[in-house]
């Protein structure tokens, strides 16, 4: 297939590089990408039709050389919230900030609230009219909808924010009319997005804990004065950090679904793809996108399509009684192993067009899901605790037996 594109409006003109030295995998869509982690070669069906780009945007997902399993990870992340997110560990400079923000390309249309409280119909199915705000309630009885179909966003936080910007606060701007009022928060304003968190290791502890405390519930309350509120906070959370500057608590890593080992492109012949690129993307940000538009908008077509099966696909008793003996094997505690690696699978087989998780699914996505899962800190905690139990328990029996 002829990749070559010529943007008539624009100064220069590309050739797809993408044939380009040697014999480096072809990705040009979420399929080549399930395709090459099966180990099977690129699928040649590429359907798409021709849309415009009109905004200049991040660098294509589709144009990252190399990388696979953290463009693999990252799609499957999106296809599936309940992986619960993505951690990327490496140095600075292997990429892992551009992935992320080329996420943009394949985002998702989700049904969003129209309310600030994030109100939604299933709310009163669930719970009856006093589930949402007054606001809503009257809408429901007037039939009207509570919900829009809308892109998901990529909100990133920054590591300077207040916890007031992060969780929310009094509205200033509302306090000057001596109105009191709550604004809303980073984490409300990321539901059913994308909250990336660059270095996310630097990040003061008290905004990681309500980060994660929201991201684990999905909602959170925030209180200031005689005002409460509660928000939902279903984001999907990408966190990305550099060992070299600092770790990050053992609890906090166990709370990212998968996690990344991203380390620089080792193939001479990548290394310089990927330099071509990212000139030409410098040289002309609109041809270089242009010349990836077919790619994304079908990539972005599978992420939305995969989604919306991805309830139709089962996993079988015998696979997963396998993967959970796999776990006792590798002595992990948290049940965040399983729930993650599953879900992963499922979403891996979905976008693979596929109803049922095989035991080679589970086999493809498991290191990202269970690598630096394993606590040695918990292990010996827990040892130490089973010695000292038997000890109280012969005391126990010694003292008091009649
Ligand atoms: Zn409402």
């Amino acid at each position: 297939m002829d990749f070559q594109q010529v943007d008539p409006d624009s100064e220069h003109t590309f050739t797809k590089d993408d044939a380009a030295p040697g014999d480096l995998p072809q990705i040009r869509s979420l399929k080549d990408l399930i395709n090459h982690a099966t180990g099977r070669g690129p699928d040649e069906n590429l359907a798409a039709e021709d849309g415009g780009i009109s905004e200049p945007l991040p660098f294509p997902f589709m144009a990252i050389v190399g990388q696979m399993e953290m463009k693999l990870a990252l799609t499957l992340s999106l296809i599936n919230p309940h992986i619960g997110g993505v951690l990327l560990i490496g140095p600075r400079g292997t990429g892992k900030t551009t992935a992320v923000r080329s996420l943009l390309d394949l985002l998702p249309q989700v049904r969003r609230s129209k309310c600030v409280y994030g109100c939604m119909p299933e709310d009163i199915e669930n719970g009856g009219i006093d589930a949402v705000c007054p606001d809503c309630a009257k809408k429901y009885a007037e039939g009207e909808s509570l919900t829009v179909m809308e892109q998901s966003r990529l909100i990133e936080l920054p590591l300077n924010a207040t916890l007031d910007e992060v969780v929310g606060g009094f509205d200033e701007r509302a306090r000057v009319h001596d109105r009191l009022r709550l604004k809303k928060g980073i984490l409300a304003q990321a539901d059913q997005s994308v909250l990336f968190v660059d270095e996310i290791n630097l990040l003061p502890d008290e905004i990681v804990n309500a980060l994660l405390d929201a991201a684990a519930m999905g909602s959170y309350t925030v209180r200031r004065g005689p005002l409460s509120a509660t928000y939902r906070s279903r984001f999907i959370l990408i966190g990305s950090m550099n060992p070299e500057e600092g770790n990050l608590r053992p609890q906090i890593m166990d709370r990212f679904g998968l996690r990344l080992i991203v380390q620089g492109l080792s193939e001479p012949q990548e290394r310089l793809l990927a330099y071509r690129r990212v000139h030409q993307y410098l040289e002309n940000r609109h041809g270089f996108i242009h010349n990836y538009q077919l790619e994304t908008l079908s990539s972005r077509e599978e992420v939305q399509a995969t989604r919306e099966r991805l309830n139709q696909v089962i996993l079988p008793d015998h696979v997963a009684q396998q993967g959970i003996r796999l776990i006792q094997q590798l002595e992990i505690d948290s049940l965040r192993a399983e729930i993650t690696w599953f879900e992963t699978a499922r979403a891996y087989t979905a976008a693979d067009g596929r109803a049922e998780v095989t035991l080679n699914d589970l086999r493809i996505v498991a290191p990202m899901a269970l690598r630096l899962r394993k606590s040695e800190f918990m292990r010996e905690y827990l040892n130490k605790q089973k010695q000292d139990e038997e000890l109280l328990s012969n005391i126990i029996k010694e003292f008091l037996s009649e």
